[in-house]
């Protein structure tokens, strides 16, 4: 079957009475039949609510089939869908090493969090490649790449890094949030594990928060360990949100993606900007990786403002009335943000001016096309 019908069929053995969803089943105590069950619960049943029931289990299916993964474990969001497996891989004493370019608040967890562990961070250049054999040694407990890095949209050379890490004995974890593991297979391309906010394209409407941290064979073992013994769990509702817009996912990424394109294009025409990074641009460093290793495209990339400080940028994003100005993005709306107050780079390049950051959602993208003249023609300098 090919993959937009598997996303019909899969996550469905929970549905009851002919429905083609599962309930939504909440519940701490699950009784057993018998004294004997307590402890061994028939096949298909599991003896706490905390291990999931009906919705996280048609969602773990689901992800674990399309992903190819032994094991999902479904964490409250995306953050702590990274935050887990790190957790489970930290010792005194090891090593983590990070692409540069990773989300904020995760760089933020290994610099304040990891490191109470004993656990060493160091930044690498996004842009390593197999050349991060000279960082690894037996000391190296993880590798953890983002690719394309937030807001700066670097990819990593992922089946080159997994070998290298491989052969010093370290789990590479990649967290797949742009592609939504659906335009990029982190686990084909050799990773150990793949992390995603499906609060983003998953949800797609931007009404939950959740995460998922998939693996494959002793990485997947791994994941199951650690959301038992740290007691993580998700809520059923959002499980099952996620569940319903992972259902459309293909369709909306597809459209987020190609409106991002028609506006990127334009966006390089417009003589204020100086750069469109966005990886599907021939013009992108990493674009050759991403011809291998991707499908398509989101509709998440950036662009510089030369001669932009940060008054007058947002003095363009307040400018505009059919973005909207928040965190987070695929849902079904656009959004914007500038990108240089929160930005943290110690191994890579800076740019020129301002950064902004689109998120295109389903709208018309002649609309968008027009709310950003407008932004552009309010600021002219
Ligand atoms: C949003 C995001 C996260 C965190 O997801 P939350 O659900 O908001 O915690 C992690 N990584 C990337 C790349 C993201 O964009």
């Amino acid at each position: 079957m090919k993959r937009d019908t598997r996303l019909t069929r899969t996550g469905r053995s929970q549905a009851r009475d002919g429905l083609v969803n599962p309930p939504v089943a909440r519940g701490s105590t699950v009784l057993a039949g018998t004294a004997a069950e307590l402890y061994n619960p028939p096949a298909g049943r599991t003896h706490y609510g905390r291990f999931g029931l009906s919705a996280q289990s048609a969602l773990r299916d689901a992800l674990c089939e399309l992903s190819g993964a032994d094991y999902c474990a479904l964490t409250p969001s995306g953050l702590s869908s990274l935050v887990l497996p790190l957790l489970a891989l930290a010792k005194n004493g090891g090593r983590v090493l990070a692409a540069d370019c990773i989300y904020g608040p995760t760089r933020r967890f290994l610099d304040e969090g990891l490191t109470r562990y004993g656990v060493t961070v160091e930044y690498v250049d996004p842009r390593i490649g197999s050349g991060i054999a000279e960082r690894l040694d037996d000391t190296v407990v993880a590798v953890l790449l983002e690719s394309p890095g937030s807001l700066t949209f670097e990819l990593q050379d992922i089946p080159a890094i997994s070998k290298a890490a491989h052969g010093a004995g370290a789990v590479v974890l990649v967290d797949d949030t742009w592609s939504a593991n659906w335009l990029m297979k982190p686990l084909d391309l050799g990773a150990d594990i793949a992390c995603q906010a499906l609060t983003k394209y998953a949800g797609g409407h931007s009404d939950l928060l959740l995460g998922a941290a998939l693996g494959r064979g002793e990485a997947a073992d791994k994941l199951k360990w650690a959301e038992t013994v740290y007691g993580w769990h998700a809520s059923p509702d959002d499980c099952w949100l996620a569940l319903r817009g992972l259902r459309t996912l293909g369709l909306r990424i597809e459209r987020s993606g190609a409106s991002g394109l028609d506006i990127s294009r334009w966006l390089e025409n417009r003589p204020e900007v100086g750069t469109v990074i966005h990886p599907a641009l021939p013009s992108h460093p990493d674009h050759a990786i991403f011809k291998r290793d991707f499908s398509g495209s989101c509709g998440v990339f950036a662009f510089t403002l030369p001669g932009y400080d940060r008054k007058r940028s947002e003095a363009f994003l307040d400018t505009l009335e059919l973005f909207g100005l928040g965190f987070s993005w695929g849902g079904y709306e656009s959004l914007a943000i500038h990108c240089d107050p929160q930005l943290k780079r110690v191994a890579s390049q800076r740019h020129d001016g301002a950064l902004i950051r689109l998120a295109i959602g389903l709208e018309d993208p002649e609309d968008l096309i027009a709310d950003l003249g407008k932004g552009f023609a309010a600021t002219a300098g």
